[in-house]
């Protein structure tokens, strides 16, 4: 998708600190981290957000939310981690392509839920 971020970063027009890669999927360091570990796992394939997912595009939406544990593990978290995707306007979505935020290295104090 042209002037996507994500994809220019997938097609490697955009540098990245990249964690993990996989045919469907791709997982590189936040610019502006969180967290002590904060790493975005997207699917190569553009899809906007989960407010996208259809019969076509949701295995690849679910092989990247599957990818997640084995990410979290090459990374250290081993006391566990956060995972949250933004959708939307209200729901504080900046970068239209699917994202799952892993956010870890702290014990988080603040909830939200
Ligand atoms: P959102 O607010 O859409 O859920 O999250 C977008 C995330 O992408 C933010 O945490 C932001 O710091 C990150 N981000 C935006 N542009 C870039 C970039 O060019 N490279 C990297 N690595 N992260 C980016
Ligand atoms: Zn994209």
């Amino acid at each position: 998708m042209e002037n996507c971020i994500f994809c220019k970063i997938i097609n490697g027009e955009l540098p990245s600190a990249t964690v993990y890669e996989d045919e469907n999927t791709l997982a590189f360091r936040d610019i502006n981290p969180a967290a002590p570990i904060h790493v975005l796992v997207i699917p190569k394939q553009h899809i906007i957000s989960l407010d996208d997912i259809n019969t076509e595009n949701k295995k690849t939406a679910a092989n990247c939310l599957a990818a997640i544990p084995e990410i979290a593990k090459n990374l250290g978290l081993v006391g566990g981690y956060r995972v949250i995707t933004n959708i939307g306007k209200d729901g504080g979505q900046v970068v239209p392509h699917l994202h799952f935020h892993l956010l870890g290295g702290k014990k988080f104090k603040e909830k939200i839920v």
